[in-house]
This record gives structure tokens, sequence and C-alpha cells, in this order.
């Protein structure tokens, strides 16, 4: 029947024309105008007998009540399988309406206010803020009644049919669309049931608010099909038919529950009702899903107001919900606020709050729950939020988490006050001394697992979790656990893909109150993992010299960690993270930590440095600043040092300095001072030094009677990185002599020199271990070896030293050289012929032997000669040719006048001529290289004979006397008185003397004039 026909049958009611909006189902009926401009039609509140008022036809209605009215007795029915989005069944909610409190005798069928059995695209929209109440404007008669169910209740247990969904919000301004029972009226059936449907089932419920809804079946337990909660979101199917496995999707956003209370749950069971077939790979889960967004879950705050769960004969976490034993029908989640079985849950910053459990009024073991109830193979997701409850009551938890539980967004879930104050009776439940023994609440409950879900995690926490409440509170997590074979007792829960978990103290044993230090959930690279508390270091971090130390003031057992604190209040030993300088082994004689050994001094942490580093949360730059310093004291000062460009190699006073950075963003300085001493210079293997082939190996000398010394040909360190490496004599070390006698020797014999350390290497500190270069002088065989030299006067024949050794016999391999001034050693023997004195040196070498040396003269004197013989001298040919001569001569001779004392040379051979002297001559050999000048042979020159030539004429002589003389030297040859005559010049007169001359009359020669008297010339005188 069209609902036209009903209204127009039952009604009667006269069509109100509608301009705005065509709603041509039914044009006679009464219509009405609604905010949003839709014309709708007045839902008619009488019905034919028992029969529900029929929706069938898509359009827009709307139900109030006036003063005095009251809704049918057997509700709506919509029955519309040709609405559509665009044409959808629309009802509003105008004002207040009345729901009828008649209650029928055939309850099953007419307790809800609205069935649908088909239809899709249905809304309901509040107006003028719409009330569905339960009870009349008096508060006298109240109502048990649904408001919404898709059971289409007709006579028994029906099905609705093929898709359906549902909407439900406001249409104007109004606050919310309040569904308003008395809560002194217990409710048989849900306010919301969905989930009965064969098709997909769609729910999208806003702004809805259930208020003071008390729900209790027992008293239609064993009839009814329901049970009685504010919503029930559901998916049911037979063993026979094997369920309805179309998915179901519930949203409620900005919803609100206040003061309800019901059969297992305080406001909503999600209950995906497993047993029926549904397959257990967790896609049943999936088929069911109810999103609460900023939902409300609240009340009154006092004994039995709030949200709470009230048929206490469902007193645990899960119930059965008529029969125990049944092999059909599933337990159900029982809680104070939502149970959630085999379905999925996701709770977007709702808050849930004034919530209470039904524990019974006497204090028992059994655990129950007060909020939320996420059972075996169900999963809720708590993605922000607030879950709280103060002053729970003995054995209680807040959440309980048997099957997924998420938790995202930091949601706060807590149990307060009651969790860690057991003593505390006077509020909230009110703590009894009998609940201190059944356990105190928890916020969290995470039970053992059964073996059908042993793959099913427990707990996940997908965000940071922190549950810190106030005043301090720590808030309990209380999860069953498991003994490994080690007998720790620990639960994996699930995955935690934060590392924050704060605030959460697992509850541990009841008879403990300081169960802080028994239980702890932890983060386990990534595996949320409940155990028996293990200590947590906490390290308070301090520099330490060049790193630094950590004690620990964690929690838990703190005087039980080595690193934490002692009885006496400090710790008892420290993290350490320090940086250790190092070289290569110093010699063990040598105490100083820092041993040159060529290479840059290494810093590394101290063993486990690193990991110590981490797990105290302390970063270290890595970047180290060296400083070298003038002296000790400047640099355990930190001053007045050179900033170097890397790590020091060589022996000095430094300090470095590098920082830390710790968790909190501290930042420590580590620095430390340090000295690299010199290494000793030693017998080790750290050396090796080679001397120089002295000719009979290394540092070998064949005596030779020359001075010889060590001489090194090379020296090598073995560095810190195991390279040998050339040593610098004068630089890094010198030889030094061991004795007094010095590092020079000449005697054969075997030495050792000491190898003294400089620079980077020291000799200091003793001398057992002195490096010491062993080398020797070899002795030799030696030489009998006798020179002799030649002496003889020249006789033309080559002459030479004469080497004489002696050995017998000579070494075979004797070698005797000779040596002239300024020439070379050769083999060939000098020999002289001439007259001189020559110098041969001479050695004689073999192997093996000293080499042998000598000299000899070969002295080669001049040789005596004969004197001239058959020399003939020839005399002048007359007295006065000069033209001696001395035949006989040979040009090596040579000669003189007996007055002269030099010899002359001889030019000519056979002949010497123009001797111009008479007299003696001496001639001689000369003297030449090889001969000493011979005797003087002697020659005699005469001058030749006087001619007077024939016709020679008498000559005065002027002496009185005239003279022939010699023709060729005009001496005079003989002699006779002149014979003389006057011959006047001048005759005499009487008057004058005359001058007269005597005249030689032979020869002419005149006497001197002189005068004479006249004389007569008879008177003759003769004189
Ligand atoms: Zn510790
Ligand atoms: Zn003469
Ligand atoms: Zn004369």
């Amino acid at each position: 029947m069209g609902m036209r026909a009903v209204l127009t049958r039952i009604l009667g009611i006269a069509t109100v024309a509608c301009a705005l909006v065509a709603t041509p189902a039914v044009a006679s009926a009464e219509t009405q105008v609604m905010p949003d401009g839709v014309n709708a039609e007045v839902l008619s509140l009488k019905q034919d007998g028992t029969k529900p008022v029929q929706i069938t036809e898509p359009g827009s209605y709307v139900l109030k009540t006036a003063k005095g009215e009251v809704t049918p007795t057997s509700g709506y029915t919509i029955d519309a399988p040709d609405a559509t989005r665009i044409n959808p069944v629309r009802i509003y909610i105008d004002g207040t309406v009345y729901v009828n409190s008649y209650t029928n005798s055939s309850v099953g069928q007419n307790r809800w206010l609205f069935n649908i059995k088909q239809g899709s695209n249905i809304e309901f929209i509040g107006v003028n803020n719409p009330i569905i109440s339960f009870h009349d404007e008096r508060g006298g008669s109240q109502s048990v009644s649904g408001f919404l169910t898709d059971r289409y209740y007709d006579g028994g247990y029906k099905n609705a049919s093929g898709d359906i969904s549902v909407s439900l919000g406001i249409g104007d301004d109004s606050q919310d669309l309040t569904l308003w029972y008395s809560s002194s009226m217990e409710q048989k059936v849900p306010a919301i049931s969905l989930g009965n449907t064969k098709g997909n089932l769609s729910a999208n419920f806003s702004k809805l608010m259930i208020k003071d809804y008390a729900g209790k079946s027992g008293a239609v337990a064993g009839n009814a099909q329901e049970y009685a909660v504010p919503v029930h979101l559901f998916r049911e199917g037979r063993n026979t038919t094997g369920g309805n496995i179309n998915p179901f999707t519930a949203t409620f956003t900005d919803c609100e529950f206040y003061d309800t209370s019901g059969d297992f749950n305080g406001a909503v069971s999600v209950d995906g009702n497993s047993s029926f077939k549904m397959p257990k790979d967790g896609s049943a889960v999936a088929k069911l899903t109810a999103t609460f967004n900023n939902c409300s879950f609240s009340g009154h705050n006092g004994e039995n107001a709030g949200v709470r769960q009230t048929n206490r004969s469902y007193n645990s976490v899960e119930a059965s919900r008529y029969f125990a034993n049944s092999s059909i029908l599933n337990t159900y989640a029982v809680s104070g606020v939502m149970g959630v079985t085999n379905a999925t849950v996701n709770l977007n910053s709702c808050e849930m709050s004034n919530f209470h459990s039904t524990r019974s009024s006497s204090a028992d073991s059994t655990l129950t729950v007060d909020a939320l109830n996420v059972a075996r193979s169900a999963r809720c997701n708590i993605n922000g939020g607030t879950i709280e409850r103060y002053g729970a009551r003995g054995n209680t938890c807040v959440v309980y988490a048997a099957g997924t539980l998420t938790l995202n967004g930091s949601p706060e879930i807590a149990s307060y006050w009651k969790n860690s104050h057991a003593g505390d009776t006077n509020y909230g439940d009110k703590y009894t001394e009998a609940d201190k023994a059944t356990g105190t609440a928890k916020s969290l409950y995470v039970p053992k697992k059964k073996s059908v879900d042993a793959n099913v995690p427990a707990l996940n926490i997908a965000s940071d979790f922190s549950v810190r409440g106030g005043y301090g509170d720590n808030v309990w997590i209380s999860i069953e656990e498991t003994a490994d074979s080690n007998g720790v007792k620990s639960r994996v829960l699930g995955t935690c893909e934060s590392n924050k978990i704060e605030g959460v103290v697992p509850d541990g044993s009841s008879e403990n109150d300081d169960n802080s230090d028994k239980y702890e959930v932890v983060n386990l690279n990534g595996d949320l993992t409940f155990r028996e508390t293990i200590h947590q270091h906490k390290w308070k971090v301090e520099a330490d010299g060049l790193g630094v130390r950590a004690s620990c003031v964690g929690p838990f057992r703190n005087g039980e960690c080595e690193y934490g604190m002692g009885e006496d209040g400090k710790p008892k030993k420290y993290l350490t993270a320090t940086y250790k300088l190092s070289m290569s082994k110093a010699t063990s004689s040598q105490s100083t930590e820092l041993v040159y050994d060529g290479c840059p001094v290494k810093i590394a942490l101290n063993k486990d440095g690193a990991w110590n580093l981490e797990q105290m949360g302390v970063t270290a730059s890595d970047e180290f600043t060296w400083y070298q310093c003038k002296s000790q004291a400047d640099a355990e000062a930190y001053k007045n040092g050179t900033k170097l460009k890397g790590a020091p190699t060589d022996a000095g006073y430094y300090y470095v300095v590098t920082s830390f950075k710790t968790a909190s963003g501290q930042t420590l300085e580590g620095k430390k001072s340090f000295e690299i001493s010199q290494r000793r210079l030693v017998k080790n293997q750290s050396y090796k030094f080679i001397l120089k082939d002295g000719g009979k190996g290394a540092g070998k000398y064949a005596y030779d009677g020359k001075e010889h010394q060590p001489v090194v040909e090379s020296a090598q360190f073995k560095n810190g990185a195991g390279e040998w490496v050339d040593l610098v004599e004068g630089k890094d070390y010198e030889l030094s002599a061991r004795s007094e006698s010095g590092l020079k020797q000449t005697e054969p014999g075997q030495y050792e020199c000491i190898v003294i350390g400089k620079g980077n290497f020291t000799t200091d500190g003793g001398t057992t271990s002195v490096l010491t270069l062993k080398w020797e002088i070899v002795d030799v065989a030696r030489f009998d070896l006798e020179v002799t030299g030649f002496e003889g006067a020249y006789d033309g024949e080559k002459h030479g030293i004469t080497v004489n050794v002696k050995n017998d016999p000579v070494p075979a391999d004797m070698k005797i050289e000779y040596r002239e001034d300024g020439g070379d050693w050769t083999t060939d023997k000098p020999t002289y012929r001439n007259a001189a004195e020559y110098t041969t040196c001479c050695r004689v070498t073999a192997s093996g032997y000293l080499t042998a040396k000598g000299s000899a003269t070969v002295k080669i004197s001049k040789a005596g000669q004969d004197a001239p013989a058959d020399l003939v001298g020839n005399n002048w040919t007359t007295c006065n040719s000069k033209d001696g001569s001395i035949s006989g001569v040979t040009k090596k001779m040579e000669y003189r006048h007996e007055f002269s004392k030099k010899y002359q040379k001889i030019t000519s051979s056979d002949k010497l001529t123009g001797l111009a002297k008479s007299g003696t001559y001496y001639v001689r050999y000369a003297e030449d290289n090889n001969h000493n000048a011979s005797a003087d042979a002697e020659v005699k020159i005469e001058p030749g004979s006087h001619a007077v030539a024939d016709n020679a004429v008498w000559k005065p002589n002027g002496e009185g006397s005239h003279v022939k003389l010699c023709k060729y030297c005009k001496k005079e040859q003989e002699r006779q008185p002149c014979r003389w005559k006057y011959e006047i010049v001048t005759p005499a007169t009487p008057e004058a003397d005359g001058v007269r001359q005597k005249v030689c009359r032979v020869c002419g020669g005149k006497w001197d004039e002189e005068r004479y008297t006249y004389v007569d010339t008879y008177a003759p005188h003769h004189l």
C-alpha cells in the first residue's frame, strides 16, 4: 500500500497545495514547507489497527506532534525501494515529537518508531530544535521504544531487504537531534539498531544526541531478538545462511551520548557476530566499520550517572548473549561505553568520560571494563581524543584490548586517582578495602592471547603515546604476560612506530603497591613489549677530560644499575666515552703514554665509546683542534698554544680540544694535554742500521794502516704505520764511540759504536739496550818486501829499482806496481840510462795482504873521460898572421887559452881555427849529461918567423940608428948606426948663424936642426 493511500484512507487529511516543491506522491495530503524550503508531507499520527504507517514512496515527509499528540503505536515502516539520491525518502523531525507510550503486547512488532524494510537514501532531518521524546510533556508517561531499526517487524523476525542507506542530521541551526529517553524506564530494544539488511548498509549520523537512555533487556530475555543498548550496530546471519557478508559502514559525527546505559554496553555495541560463519581472516572485521568523529560519551558526574553498562548480570569482559553455552550465538564485548566484537571501530577525537562499568557492589576479582572493550578479532583505532575516568574502583580497566587496538594522535587513556591510590575510598565508586584486595583500576588492560588469535597483535601504538595523568599520576597498563624460557615475563603487544611512550606504567602484582619497578611497556625495535621491568638507563652526562662520562639516573631498580647510584648517593661507576690518544707501543721501559712513532698521534674513542655515546645520546663533534706548547706547564694550562693543522707527530707538549653535544643540546668541551716524548733509539726490531761496506763487508775494513770509522749506509725506523722510513744522521741520530779511543781506529780489531738518538729519538734512560753497531778492521797478511835502488856511473845501460818480495811462495794474485813521481801506477818498471837520480815508488798488492809500499833511488852519476889525444897545434904562418889552429878536435871538446879561465865550446869538428893568440891552449872533452869534463890536453901555438923584405930599405928609427923592419910585423929586424952628415939648411953667414941638420946618409934620417956659427969655409973643422 502506498503512502498516499494510507494517509488518505486513514486520516482523510485535506491536501494543502504547496507551490515550492512538487510532492506529487499524495496530492491530497497535508503538507508543510520546511525551513530549507522543501515542501514536506505531514506524516500521519494515526495507524490502521496495529499496522504501522507505511512510507513507500520517495519524497519529503515531516513528523511532528502537536500538543497532546503522540506517534502511532506501531510506528512507521519505510519500504521505499525506489528511493534514490535525487529523489530520497526525506523525513523531517520538526520540533519535539512525542513517542507513544503505549506498550503493545506484541512488543516485538512495534517498539521502533521507524522500521526500514527497504530503501536507500533515507534521510532524517531535524529542524526547530528537534527532539524525539520518549516521555510525554509532563514526564509522567514514558515510552519503551526504539527510534530506528532496519529490522522490519511484521509478525516476527525478518530481514530487511536490499541495500539500505540512512542518514540523520540537522536541517537548520538547531544544536542537535535528540533522542530523549527517560532514565526511569528500562528500554528493551536499542534506540538505534542497524545491521540486519541483506545488502549493503550504510548509516551516516551527525549531531545526534541520545540522552537518558536506560537499556535493560532482562524483561524480555528469551523472547526479544535484541538486547538493549543505545546504539547497536551489527552484522547478523544464521548458521544456515552464512550470514550477511555485505559491508556495513556507519559513521557518527558530532554525536553525543549522555547519561546512557545499556545491557552490554552503556552507549554503543558494534557487533560483528563472528560466530556466524564469518571468515576468520579478518575480512569480516573489515566488513563492519563504525567510525565516530568528534563524538562524546559522558554524563553527570556521580554515582549511577554518566554512561554505564547497567545489566549487572553481564559483569565480565565477555558475555554470551543469552545462553552461556550456545553454539550459535556469539559472546559480546561488555563495557561501560562501547564494545567491539569482530568489527572495526574508529574513534577519532572522541571523548569518553564519566562512564562506569557494571561492577557489582560487592568486590570480586572479576575484571570489568569501564569504557571500551575491543574483543578478540576486533579492531579499534583510536586517533586522538580522551578516554578517562576518575575514581574507578577495584579490578577495572578503562580500555580492554583483546583484539587489536591501535593508538594514534596521542590519545589519552587514563584511569585517574584510584590507580595509584588504592586506599582512596571516598571518591567515585568508593574504592573499598575489598577492592584493594582484588586489584586496582587500570587504564588499559591487554589480556593473554588465545590460540585462535595468536597472530593478532593486541596493541599498536602508531604515535607518541602519552597517558600521563594529572597530578603527576602515571597511567597504568595491565597486561597479562607470559613467561619465556628464562622466566622473564613479557608479552609482545604489537607494533609501535613511535619510540616515545610516556607515562605508561604497567600494572604489576596487586600485592605490591610499588608496582612501578615490576613491569614496563617498552618499544623494542618497533615491537611494543610488556615485560618485567628492565632497568632503563637515563644518563646524566658531564664532561670528563677529553670525553664525557655519564651516570645513570634512570628509573626502575636504579640501585641495581652498575652506573646507578650507590648507597652513598654517588654513581657506582661511569659510562665513559673518552678519546684516547695513542701511538704505537712504546718500549716497555718508557712509561710515558705517547712516544714518538713517526706517525701523527691517533685519536679514538675508548673501547665501547661509540656505543656508550649512543647510549648517552651524546653526539661527538669528531673535530679536534690541536695546539702545541713550548712547555708542559703551558700545555697543562691549555694556554699559549700554537694551533696546528692536524694531529702532531713530533715529540713535544700539546693539548687537544673537542666538543660533545648532549641530547638536551648542551655542549660539553673535552680537552686533554699530553706530551709526545722522544722514542728511545735502542736495540729492537724497530730500527735497522746498516754500515757501509768497508771492502770486507758491512762495517768491515781491511787493515791498511789507515784510520777507519764506521759509516752508516742506511738507517731506518719502522714507524707506527709499519713503514720503514729513513733516519737522518745528525737530525735523528749520531754515531758515538763506545770507548775513549774514539770512533776512528787504525789497528785491526773489532769495535762497537753507539747510535745516539737525537731530535725525536733519545738514548737517555739506560744503556743496557742501547743500539750498538759492530764494525771491524780486519787484519791482513804482510809482504816481506825489499826495495833496492841503483847507484853507478853512467855506462850507457838502463838501470831501475829492484823489488824483492821475499814471501815464499808469493801470493798468486800478487801485483807489483811502480810509480814515478807525478806518474801513475803501472806494472811496467821504469828504468833509466842517463845520469841522474830517480826515485821510483812501488807497491805490492794481493788479496788478503796489506799493501806494501816502498821506494828506491836509481842514482846514475856521470862517467869520466880521457883527455883528448892526437891534437896538433898549428902555429902562425907568420909572425903576425894570428892564424893558429888545433887539429883533431870534436864538438864534444872545449878549450881555453892559458890565460883564460873559461872554456869555450868547440863548434867545429876536426879543426879548431881562429886561434889568434899564441901560447898554450888547454883542450878537453866538455862535460855532458853523462860525463864529466876530461883532463886538459895542452897544445902550444907559436907565431911564425919575421921576414925582411929583399928590397927593404933602412929606415931611421929616430934614435940615431936606422933599421930594417919585418915585412909582417914592422918590427925592427936589423940596426946600424946612422952614418950622418950635415946638411945646411940655412947657411951661416957671418952675420948670422946658420941652421944645419944631421942627416943619415944611409937612411936619410934627420936630426934636429941646430944652429951653427959662421965659419970660414976653409977652415974646416969636423966634429
Ligand atoms: Zn642505569
Ligand atoms: Zn916581423
Ligand atoms: Zn942611418
